[in-house]
């Protein structure tokens, strides 16, 4: 079977792990530092703060912000479900967007039909490794967290992606585009933001009780994140290289995925099928993994019925295998079953 996706790891990030290990200092240190400031410097953005994971740095994110209970936050539909969940742990009230049928990305006309005046931010998530129209978006004068779980290094026009919102967020999970097994990270340019998330993420040496978080990321996991984030490049390289070969192979059957939104860095390489759920099924029967993209849209959990675009994707999108150490042979094998499948 080929797995749906899986990190890349190497002999490198082990010796980089154990010297931490070796060093004996394993908590929150040095290391978490260098990470915080080795990503800040490569995406472009002043300020770093690295915590235990994606849904974390969502949570401060809104903190530091200062959304109080009954505010309203616009987060699209077609994303899991930790961008929900950051929204309820701050007793913010859910806004659910729709979604754009070329690029998967959140919809700019859809969100401004849902401006109130209560909307105090705009969660945008660059999904499946291409930016979302963020122009468009903050131009919408509402402050805007970019999700950059999906697109650690995909570029909009001559700038990363997590450079152009008030903050933005980025997860390191064992299969995101770079990993620390859990991790996450809150990068923004404003030293005062930054200096409010570095409070919320740890409970300890405050003068007066104040309610705070253990949000702090290890010495260890750091260690692990600079050793990815020198080989990230290479990573996306070796996407688009898997990428350009399924798309050789099947641009002759009309199987359609996102559209060309500028660049992508293939986190999901993702087709358009008559029926996802079968599509899944006879590709598992050729010993391929493939998955929904999104397991669930947010307004499905919430019993709403206004994202038809999301409904559409939803119901034909599938995420084919793709990551740095897939072999050429496992992507033409994986491109041929797409061809037979599909067919079918
Ligand atoms: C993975 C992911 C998250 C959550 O990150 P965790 O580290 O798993 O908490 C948030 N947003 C998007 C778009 C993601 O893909």
């Amino acid at each position: 079977m080929i797995t749906h996706s899986m990190p890349t790891l190497t002999q490198s990030d082990y010796s980089a792990v154990l010297k931490v290990l070796h060093s004996g200092h394993i908590v929150q240190g040095a290391m978490v530092r260098t990470f915080e400031e080795a990503l800040a410097s490569f995406i472009g953005v002043r300020q770093g703060v690295a915590v235990s994971s994606g849904t974390a740095a969502l949570h401060l994110s809104l903190l530091a912000l200062n959304i109080q209970e009954g505010d309203e936050i616009i987060i699209p539909s077609y994303v899991c479900p930790a961008l929900l969940n950051a929204v309820m742990y701050v007793d913010a009230r859910p806004v659910i967007a729709d979604i754009d049928a070329a690029t998967f990305n959140v919809d700019v006309t859809d969100i401004k039909g849902r401006i109130t005046r209560r909307t105090k931010a705009i969660v945008v998530p660059h999904m499946f490794g291409s930016a979302a129209d963020i122009d468009g978006i903050t131009a919408l004068g509402i402050p805007v967290i970019e999700d950059c779980a999906q697109s650690a290094g995909a570029r909009h026009g001559h700038a990363y992606t997590g450079s152009f919102g008030v903050c933005s967020i980025f997860s390191f999970y064992a299969t995101k585009m770079l990993s620390t097994g859990e991790g996450g990270m809150i990068l923004s340019d404003d030293s005062e933001f930054s200096a409010r998330v570095r409070d919320l993420r740890d409970y300890d040496e405050k003068d007066g009780y104040v309610v705070r978080y253990n949000y702090k990321m290890t010495d260890m996991q750091a260690a692990l994140g600079v050793s990815q984030l020198q080989r990230l490049p290479s990573f996306i390289e070796r996407r688009k290289k898997i990428a350009a070969r399924y798309t050789d192979t099947l641009s002759d059957i009309g199987l359609a995925g996102p559209a060309d939104a500028g660049e992508h860095i293939y986190y999901r390489y993702i087709v358009l099928t008559p029926d996802a759920a079968s599509f899944i099924d006879r590709m598992s029967t050729s010993e391929i993994s493939c998955r929904r993209p999104v397991f669930k849209p947010i307004h499905h959990y919430m019993g709403l019925s206004d994202c038809p675009v999301t409904d559409d994707i939803f119901s034909r999108a599938v995420s084919i295998p793709i990551y740095p150490s897939l072999s050429d042979d496992d992507a033409d094998r994986i491109a041929a079953a797409m061809r037979e499948n599909i067919a079918r």
